[in-house]
């Protein structure tokens, strides 16, 4: 069943989890059966992102030790974890449990990406579940990866954009909300990109995919 990801508005608090709640949340995913079955109460995974009632859990792990734990009715992964007052269930609280608990699973998923949904700062990026939400469509190429710099002090925007030129040929990236980002491409990478504007035009877009590392990867659309 496909995931499906809610993405939180900008008022829900992002969480800051220290071991203590990493472990506290860890518990919630396991011997919850008894907790769980047949409830109104919230649930969300942190492998897919997806939100949903416990009664919808239709599948159960055995345990020989205690009660069964939840498998995701979404994609099947035993990371269900259900709301508590110490833990409002948000999409920022499952995107910042996915990273840190399959953080190799996002690296590889990070490394053939191909489009992501924009987002306005980091904080946005962990509300909206972007980390779940990137795909990597087979219409699309690759064409390379260049370095960003950015304006300390502006906000972390990113997803698609759109690269043009300036008169001066300047490279100037644009997001889909029509805003110039403050960002410049190491000089020494400038060329290929102006290489690829020239060679593909509104065929080439940009992705920045995460905002902790600046990459700004270089996709051709096709099709
Ligand atoms: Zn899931």
């Amino acid at each position: 069943m496909a995931r499906r990801v809610v993405p939180g508005d900008p008022s829900v608090e992002v969480p800051h989890l220290g071991p203590n709640d990493l472990h506290a949340l860890n518990r919630l995913t396991a011997y919850n059966r008894s907790e769980l079955e047949g409830s109104d109460c919230r649930c969300g995974c942190f492998h897919c992102g997806s939100m949903f009632l416990a009664r919808e859990v239709a599948r159960w792990m055995a345990e020989k030790d205690g009660a069964d734990t939840a498998l995701c009715p979404r994609c099947g992964c035993d990371a269900v974890i259900y709301e508590t007052p110490a833990y409002p269930l948000s999409t920022a609280l499952l995107t910042t449990l996915y990273l840190g608990w399959f953080g190799s699973e996002y690296d590889e998923r990070k490394r053939s990406v191909t489009y992501a949904p924009s987002f306005s700062d980091y904080k946005g990026w962990l509300r909206k579940g972007i980390p779940f939400r990137m795909e990597s469509r087979p219409a699309d190429q690759v064409a390379g990866e260049v370095d960003l710099f950015r304006e300390p002090e502006r906000d972390d925007a990113g997803g698609m954009v759109r690269i043009e030129t300036s008169d001066h040929r300047d490279l100037v990236f644009i997001d889909e909300w029509g805003r110039s980002l403050p960002y410049t491409v190491m000089t020494g990478q400038q060329r290929l990109v102006r290489g690829l504007v020239d060679e593909h035009g509104p065929r080439l877009r940009g992705l920045i995919a995460d905002p902790n590392d600046w990459k700004l990867r270089l996709i051709v659309e096709y099709g």
